[in-house]
């Protein structure tokens, strides 16, 4: 490696922390020198596939014209202006995208700096909607255990209550209530069922306590990249309808066609009240979310005390970002995701399945353009990364899975390196 890599890295220990990582003790760290389509370049000569589209967000891939040109446009324009008191076009046009893009019912927009912002924004608004409804003693949030939404506080109130940070903050943490995970995605009526009755009974013995339900809508991914019957959506909806709770889908990782529909709501045809967006909405080139709501939380959240909605971060609806993200929208419509997604889940499936005989793997499975493969122990993270960077395919397995979330220009070349990849990283963390 070039001395100057080793000193940049030799810095970045010094200097830096990673996402759930230690300074003084850290894990090993690449150096990206650029990254363009569906490759990352490290300073160590290496090319990779970004198999993980940066964490679920670049699905157009890097350095798409199409979007450096949005940028580059609203850059000569307006690179940032405060929120409170002016506005601008990116901000209006990207909130009548979104509106005509989600589910039925949605029709303003909040938007908010990274995707816990918006969870956080989320759960405000409940909150201040069953104020405004005169119910100011419904303040608690029912989650799902294994949900994941966010590292902010509030976020992590709702997250898995186990695997969560929930021992580290149990102090300061509000205290929320969990149901039970929904089945996998190939339950029978049953199991579906079952699950039913207890979520039914769970919320209706807390109705008088809680404001909300929040759930990361068929896919909850961080907590453990479980799939479930989109039947539970409409249970959720209907619990939701008769005890007087908003149900906010937690969108931020599924949205925008990673599924196989366009929001994963769309696909238990549930329309919820909130929906919150992220990752993938600004294409992955800057951090933004949003979160949209019907009018009904708009107007009941406007009866609450304050009359406002207490939230505005600084960098509130940052042109830059909402310029790209219309720009991201737009390629997404224009280029049939649905053929991408679809051409992207086959490959998977095909590429994954074999893996299932091997020792050690407890599961396949693939939802649209997500393959996961679970093993029945914590993965050997640093081995499996390495073996798939030999393969020329960059991964992040945590715990006990092995998975990929692919960027939607994924050709099938390259699909069966990152099946090749995940299979070499399989071999040697079992
Ligand atoms: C990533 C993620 C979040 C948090 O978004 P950040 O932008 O990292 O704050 C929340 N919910 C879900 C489902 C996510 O996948």
């Amino acid at each position: 490696m070039h001395s100057d890599s080793a000193r940049l890295l030799l810095r970045d220990r010094e200097l830096l922390w990673h996402p759930y990582a230690s300074l003084t003790e850290p894990g090993e760290v690449r150096l990206v020198t650029g990254a363009d389509g569906v490759h990352l370049e490290l300073a160590d000569g290496g090319r990779a596939i970004d198999a993980m589209s940066s964490w679920w967000a670049t699905v157009h891939g890097h350095n798409h014209p199409r979007l450096n040109q949005a940028i580059t446009d609203q850059l000569g324009r307006d690179a940032h202006t405060m929120f409170g008191g002016l506005t601008h076009a990116p901000a209006i046009e990207l909130a009548e995208r979104l509106v005509a893009l989600s589910p039925d019912g949605l029709d303003h927009v909040f938007l908010a700096d990274s995707g816990s912002v918006s969870i956080e924004v989320a759960l405000k608004m409940a909150l201040q909607y069953q104020r405004g409804r005169g119910r100011p003693r419904r303040t608690r949030i029912l989650a799902l255990r294994g949900g994941y939404h966010g590292d902010t506080f509030g976020a992590m109130s709702v997250c898995d209550p186990v695997a969560g940070m929930h021992a580290m903050f149990s102090d300061v943490l509000a205290a929320q209530l969990f149901a039970d995970r929904p089945p996998p995605a190939d339950a029978s009526a049953e199991q579906v069922e079952g699950w039913s009755e207890g979520f039914r009974r769970l919320a209706g013995e807390h109705r008088d306590e809680l404001a909300a339900i929040v759930v990361e809508p068929l896919l909850q991914g961080a907590g453990g990249m479980h799939t479930y019957p989109a039947a539970c959506l409409r249970v959720m909806r209907e619990v939701a309808d008769d005890l007087g709770l908003l149900l906010i889908f937690d969108e931020i990782a599924t949205g925008f066609g990673r599924t196989g529909t366009l929001f994963a709501a769309d696909a238990a045809h549930v329309e919820p009240d909130l929906m919150c967006v992220g990752k993938a909405l600004s294409g992955g080139y800057l951090t933004l979310a949003a979160v949209l709501c019907t009018s009904e939380v708009a107007h009941g959240l406007a009866a609450s005390e304050s009359g406002v909605l207490m939230h505005g971060p600084t960098f509130m609806a940052n042109p830059l970002a909402c310029a790209v993200a219309i720009a991201s929208i737009d390629l997404l419509i224009e280029r049939d995701w649905r053929l991408d997604v679809a051409r992207i889940n086959h490959g998977l499936r095909s590429g994954l399945e074999p893996l299932r005989t091997l020792p050690g793997v407890v599961d396949v499975r693939t939802l649209g353009a997500v393959g996961v493969v679970q093993l029945d122990h914590p993965v050997d993270i640093a081995a499996a990364t390495d073996a798939a960077l030999a393969e020329g395919v960059w991964i992040r397995p945590f715990r006990d899975l092995i998975y990929t979330m692919p960027p939607y220009i994924t050709g099938t070349p390259e699909l069966d390196q990152i099946c090749a990849a995940i299979g070499a990283a399989t071999e040697v963390a079992r």
